[in-house]
């Protein structure tokens, strides 16, 4: 399906006005490749995983719980952004090993953050896409360096970033040649401190309707209430998010990190049942999962 667009009145966010990169344009939704799978084609895509990679059983277990209930790609830190230092940091280059070979076993492909330009190298084989995280949103030797790969972005938005900024940050990777950009709306600060940030769908709404970069949306780090996570997927879903990105754990009050707010496989299967049918109605239908080894498109 086409997702139609319109220019807004004031201003112009098209991606890659640049010449030489120039496959996006206004109007259109730029489709980003993640390893075999294809996001903002017209389908929806459902990234899924832990917070935090903590070990080879907890990852393994995850893995394999969320693509039996048609999970497209995967999800998981490997090195964690807390805002305590005395927080878990993650399982870092530790981790590799057992990393790829989860993901090659069960044939898919990982979005994983990094936050320093020195990562990129480090971790390349082990991802298929990085992951911007919130905090570094306005990070730009770290944007420079991403806007040189081939391999594609996901960019959230900076929990106090206006949507001029979030784009305007996406169009520093896309000026260094890497246009495989997609936008994550993760939650903004507001006065609200009832939950941990406050879903910005009109955000979601604007930047799908003059850009054409994907738009995914995490309500994981959006509410921090795993009850309410599968009700701000729906939203997403109904708002016209070509997907979202969200925590799961099969035990999450073992947790390393954000176990508040990770559903668990048997939430997760409750979610996409419902999921799916909001995704078709808004014409956005499941990404398919085609292959004998798993991997989606
Ligand atoms: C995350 O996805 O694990 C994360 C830390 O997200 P954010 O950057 O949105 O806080
Ligand atoms: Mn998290």
């Amino acid at each position: 399906m086409e997702v139609k667009r319109t220019q807004h009145p004031k201003e112009s966010h098209g991606v890659s006005p640049a010449k030489g990169h120039g496959t996006t344009h206004l109007g259109k939704t730029h489709v980003v490749r993640v390893g075999n799978h294809l996001v903002g084609d017209g389908h929806f895509t459902v990234i899924a995983g832990p917070c935090s990679i903590e070990n080879p059983s907890q990852f393994q277990e995850t893995v394999e719980g969320v693509k039996a209930e048609g999970a497209h790609l995967l999800r998981g830190g490997i090195w964690k952004m807390r805002t305590s230092y005395q927080s878990f940091q993650g399982v870092g280059r530790d981790g590799f090993e057992f990393i790829r070979d989860t993901c090659r076993n069960n044939g898919m492909s990982l979005v994983s953050e990094i936050t320093d330009p020195r990562q990129i190298e480090e971790v390349y084989d082990v991802v298929e896409m990085f992951q911007v995280g919130s905090r570094n949103m306005h990070n730009y030797a770290l944007l420079k360096e991403l806007g040189k790969q081939k391999k594609p972005v996901l960019l959230k938005r900076g929990f106090a970033a206006l949507i001029d900024e979030w784009l305007k940050s996406a169009e520093y990777l896309v000026a260094g040649g890497n246009d495989n950009v997609i936008l994550c709306e993760r939650g903004i600060r507001t006065f609200e401190t009832a939950m941990r940030n406050t879903l910005d769908l009109n955000a979601v709404a604007y930047v799908k309707q003059y850009s054409s970069y994907p738009v995914i949306v995490d309500p994981s780090h959006a509410v921090g209430i795993r009850d309410l996570v599968p009700q701000l997927a729906l939203a997403s879903a109904a708002v016209g998010a070509d997907g979202i990105i969200v925590e799961v754990h099969p035990r999450p009050a073992e947790a390393l990190s954000d176990g508040m707010q990770a559903l668990t496989l048997g939430d997760f299967k409750e979610m996409m049942i419902k999921l799916k049918k909001i995704a078709e109605v808004v014409g956005l239908p499941f990404a398919p999962i085609d292959n004998a080894e798993g991997s989606s498109r």
